[in-house]
């Protein structure tokens, strides 16, 4: 028996640090941002659709699709990122799909982590959703810690649905506006709530509060 978690948040509001902290307690996790990375990096197909949309300027100096180049294209123009969401979110979802499918033959965790779960109507494909949510201030700070400027940073966050939109539609909301101790005493608590779900859903009750 297996729980599937689809995972969201904002931008830079933590995701991938909690994606991490579950995978040491036990869960199976999958990045969508991994996969599409991936798929940039070995799918021709993407790499000339993409091409074919956004023109040469987004390969590097070896052909390969220069992710920071494409990221600046698409967050620029409202419809430039619905394009290559349009591109890359199908594969994406059966990727996620295809993953979540595979049998482990022992009881599961499993905990996609999906930026744009909500915005895609994707969060219908598993059984819990987690939002990771923080204070916009602090999200600004990390993302100027990536080397964005604070107008890129804030046009980012204003692209995506609002952490608190997300956060009333989560089954679980993890609070990351504090440290990493902070947040991983946080991912206990996530972890424990997980964990009584999957026993739920071995004795055939629902998932959801
Ligand atoms: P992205 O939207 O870029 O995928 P994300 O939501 O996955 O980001 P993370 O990569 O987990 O966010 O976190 C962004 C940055 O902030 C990372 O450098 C991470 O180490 C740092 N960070 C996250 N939470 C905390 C925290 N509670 N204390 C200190 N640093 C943190």
């Amino acid at each position: 028996m297996a729980l599937s978690v689809g995972l969201t948040g904002g931008i830079a509001s933590g995701k991938s640090t909690v994606l991490a902290m579950l995978a040491e307690r036990g869960a199976r996790t999958v990045s969508a941002d991994g996969i599409v990375h991936r798929l940039l990096a070995e799918s021709l197909d993407l790499k000339d659709a993409v091409c074919r949309a956004f023109g040469q300027a987004v390969l590097d100096q070896d052909g390969a699709v220069d992710r920071a180049a494409l990221a600046k294209v698409v967050f620029s123009d409202e419809t430039r990122r619905k394009r290559l969401e349009a591109l890359v979110h199908p594969l994406v979802r059966s990727e996620v799909e295809s993953w979540l499918a595979e049998d482990t033959g022992i009881r599961t965790i499993n905990v996609a982590e999906i930026p744009l779960l909500f915005e895609t109507g994707s969060s219908y494909s598993f059984d819990l959703t987690v939002v990771v949510w923080t204070q916009q201030n602090l999200q600004l700070r990390r993302l100027q810690n990536k080397y964005l400027d604070p107008v890129e940073a804030q046009s980012r966050i204003a692209a995506q649905m609002s952490l608190d939109e997300k956060a009333v539609r989560a089954d679980f909301v993890v609070h990351n506006c504090a440290g990493l101790a902070e947040l991983s005493a946080e991912t206990d608590k996530l972890w424990v709530f997980l964990t009584e779900r999957l026993t739920a859903k071995d004795r055939g009750l629902q998932t959801r509060k």
